[in-house]
């Protein structure tokens, strides 16, 4: 099928859209914990928030950049809106002016796709109308140093050090430091994450105003608490971060956040069983369709045997390194910024097996 245009259809179709700069944005690396969760001065960055339609009642919103914007999908009913990731203050508030001017609407459900801070944030800005849900993983990982700036906390004393901090969480340390004790308590770290309200197991479905969306949890991959949210009327899926759509995956410290590619593989087969036709990811503006979500399984597969056979041959790093280049991947989104992160992880990580 030709996805091409589909990918671009989604850019054409903009609405509502009043783009407002700010300053920067985070990353799912870690390295940039919650550095956009204020609203910045327009004109410091060249970053903007921007939503459109990609079926029926549903749409795409989030921060638009090159290849590392943030995204979120909210689905519009006739009683208020079904809403994903909140993503962080300044695009919460943007997106509930948004849906009050253009859209004379509210949300009613914020569902989180997992804990990173990056993505959940902000979520303060709905809470005089919505619940917020999540999978029961998810309650207690707000309780604790978030999985992607655990690296960090190298004295694994439970909390984040200035001496510790490194990227974002160094230049936001003292903002982030709440009662200036020079330490970063896990409550400081989540302070940014409004609480769930209402959590599940295994799989869940939200009904408002006539339509539905259907979250189903998937086993253990770049994070324990994920949930992926099919929307079936729309034939829709929203997945983040153990998934991308012609997007390299970035590593969080070690081999894709410490999970081999073999549970990558069992969480996306639980994308692969479900019903539908597009799916919208967690970073960038690039949608995709079934096709798409076995390719990025194929792209884990084929880094793992192509690194496996540099080590089985004996090669180094550096020469991995230069050997693996995975061409077919070319022309995905960051392939020129990650693919030595991914080979390098992949390395190290296959080999300590
Ligand atoms: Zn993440």
């Amino acid at each position: 099928m030709d996805i091409t245009n589909r990918k671009f259809l989604a850019t054409l179709k903009l609405v509502g859209l009043s783009l407002i700069l700010v300053g920067c944005s985070a990353t799912e690396d870690g390295s940039r914990i919650e550095a956009s969760d204020a609203p910045q001065p327009p004109g410091s960055g060249g970053v903007s928030y921007g939503m459109t339609n990609i079926e029926g009642a549903l749409y795409r919103a989030g921060i638009v950049s090159g290849g590392g914007g943030h995204t979120t999908v909210l689905l519009m009913t006739p009683e208020g809106v079904i809403l994903a990731d909140p993503i962080n203050h300044g695009f919460s508030e943007w997106l509930k002016a948004e849906l009050a001017e253009q859209f004379n609407t509210q949300v009613e459900y914020v569902i989180y796709s997992h804990h990173h801070p990056d993505h959940a944030s902000g979520g303060s800005t709905f809470a005089d109308t919505a619940t917020f849900v999540g999978h029961e993983n998810m309650a207690v990982n707000i309780t604790k140093i978030p999985s992607n700036a655990a690296p960090m906390d190298s004295n694994g004393n439970g909390s984040i050090e200035r001496e510790e901090a490194t990227g974002g969480t160094a230049n936001n340390f003292d903002r982030s430091d709440a009662n200036g004790d020079g330490t970063l308590s896990p409550a400081e770290l989540n302070a940014t994450i409004q609480p769930l309200d209402l959590t599940y197991r295994d799989q869940l479905t939200i009904s408002l105003g006539g339509s539905s969306v259907e979250i189903y949890h998937t086993p253990p991959a770049h994070s324990d608490d994920m949930s992926v949210l099919l929307f079936p009327a729309e034939r829709t899926v929203f997945a983040v971060d153990f998934l991308q759509i012609n997007r390299l995956p970035g590593g969080l410290t070690g081999f894709l956040a410490g999970y081999p590619v073999e549970d990558y593989g069992a969480a996306i087969s639980v994308v692969s069983a479900l019903d539908f036709d597009t799916i919208v990811q967690g970073h960038s503006e690039v949608i995709g369709d079934k096709s798409d979500v076995d390719a990025f399984a194929q792209l884990l597969r084929t880094a793992e045997s192509e690194v496996a056979a540099a080590l089985t041959n004996g090669r180094g790093l550096e020469e991995t390194l230069e050997s693996v280049m995975l061409p077919e991947y070319s022309d995905w989104l960051l392939y020129e910024t990650r693919r030595e992160a991914l080979v390098s992880d992949m390395y190290r990580f296959l080999s300590q097996q």
